[in-house]
């Protein structure tokens, strides 16, 4: 389904539509609170931005750099060029001892892999245990943010749901008795995980170790209890040093939920003794996006989610309209270069305005980036037979002044004298939701002569 469709469908509950945008403003003010009150924060965005083109540049050198590092503290280091090869690794470490039973912290390269769904078919349980994520894996759907997966969802609707999967009383949507019961829940869990997986925020390629930020404490949890931990990290995951983590953490926690630091900024170098510790590095599609000129700067993506909160379409259209793994303005850059045709509708959700390159930490030339898309698809993509050719007569017209006069003049004849019912029928998308500006006589031409005639 393209996007404009899913997005009319999230909008069909106004009230949703309505609380979910303010909810995302919410947050996005939050960062502009932060973002202020720190001296130089433009400073750290160009530093942020310039060490990832660095790392980009020289990805095969960090790679191998932090490959080196990690073994040389007891990690195993494994590398997987798709999400086949990552969930496999995956299994054959689960396999190899014998764990029917895995907690996982929120990891967007795991959701991007089908990790959960691959791994309950070969019999092994999987549990989200970030309460977003545990949230939608209950209601069985994927998340629609990135940094806060149940968005979507109002306290009312989680009340309901965990009635149903947790047995828990009706609260009315209490959110401190659903986080109890929510905590009491994942504790089990987590004292009979054999394994634990977690995402990466930042591997630093000159120690070998690797930053996990969550707010819940529910990564350092999992993997401290659990014998074996298995991080999965995409490889643009790096950073170059230890020292460069200060400008990354300072940057993701305010741009992310507008907190000065994550509650649990969680630095693993090495496995405790008698556990085991595993890092897969994966491409996925990552070094095809990298030979892209025009779009590899969408690698140096920390995930902070920023720039879905600012996105006027992204709040008013949800994030499951985007079917996407990353939604939002950067996942419609990003899927784009995985599926072009199916992910053809995403680049248009945009009103192009530029406020999530004005907030990306990393300054990703966001806008810049999905208007190339547009271009590309037009070109690569059969469109639909009405857009195209309104397109070319629309290009053609605004290409010659005298036929842009002569076409103003006659539409604003037809508007003024043609039934509404009419002018917002069905073949008018663009009306469905919208009236036309009422039509004035003249246009601004016009306008402008008749005054100079009157001076
Ligand atoms: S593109 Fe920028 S704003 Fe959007 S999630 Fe990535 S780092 Fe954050």
């Amino acid at each position: 389904m393209a996007h404009a469709e899913a997005a009319a469908k999230f909008n069909e509950n106004e009230a949703k539509v309505n609380w979910h945008d303010k909810a995302l403003w919410f947050v996005r003010q939050k960062r502009d609170k932060q973002a202020y009150k720190v001296q130089g924060w433009e400073q750290l965005r160009d530093y942020a931005s310039a060490l990832k083109a660095n790392v980009l540049s020289n990805l095969d050198s960090y790679l191998v750099q932090f490959e080196e590092n990690a073994k040389k503290n007891g990690v195993t280091v494994h590398w997987a060029a798709n999400a086949e090869e990552h969930n496999k690794i995956v299994h054959s470490i689960l396999q190899k001892h014998n764990a029917k039973k895995i907690v996982k912290s929120k990891s967007m390269l795991t959701e991007e892999c089908h990790l959960n769904p691959f791994l309950e078919a070969n019999d092994i349980e999987v549990i989200d245990t970030d309460l977003g994520e545990r949230i939608v894996q209950l209601a069985q759907e994927p998340p629609s943010h990135i940094v806060l997966p149940a968005i979507h969802k109002t306290k009312e609707e989680v009340d309901e749901l965990f009635q149903e999967h947790l047995g828990t009383k009706p609260s009315g949507g209490n959110p401190e008795y659903l986080t109890r019961e929510a905590r009491k829940h994942l504790r089990n869990k987590f004292l009979q995980a054999d394994a634990a997986i977690t995402g990466v925020n930042f591997a630093v390629a000159d120690t070998g170790g690797f930053v996990v930020c969550t707010n819940e404490g529910n990564a350092d949890m999992g993997a401290h209890l659990a014998k074996v931990h298995i991080a999965c990290m995409g490889m643009e995951k790096l950073i170059p040093q230890e020292k460069h983590l200060g400008i990354f953490l300072r940057l993701l926690a305010r741009s992310a939920t507008g907190q000065p630091i994550t509650t649990y900024s969680s630095y693993f170098n090495k496995p405790e003794e008698g556990k085991e510790m595993h890092i897969i590095i994966v491409d996925n599609g990552r070094t095809e996006q990298l030979s892209r000129e025009d779009f590899r700067r969408s690698l140096h993506c920390i995930r902070c989610g920023a720039c879905m909160n600012t996105c006027p379409i992204y709040r008013r259209s949800g994030g499951h309209s985007y079917d996407a793994t990353i939604p939002g303005p950067i996942g419609s850059i990003l899927s784009p270069g995985k599926d072009l045709t199916k992910h053809s509708s995403l680049p248009f959700a945009s009103t192009l305005c530029g406020s999530c390159s004005d907030v990306c930490p990393v300054k990703i030339n966001i806008h810049e980036q999905l208007y190339k898309w547009r271009q590309i698809i037009v070109k690569d993509v059969p469109q639909p037979f009405v857009k195209k050719n309104i397109m070319k007569a629309a290009g053609s017209i605004l290409a010659k002044p005298k036929t842009y006069d002569f076409v103003g003049k006659s539409t604003r004849f037809m508007l003024k004298n043609t039934p509404k019912s009419l002018i917002n029928s069905k073949i008018n998308t663009w009306g469905h939701a919208r009236d036309l500006p009422e039509v004035k006589g003249d246009n601004f031409e016009e306008w402008y002569k008749k005054r100079q005639k009157n001076e």
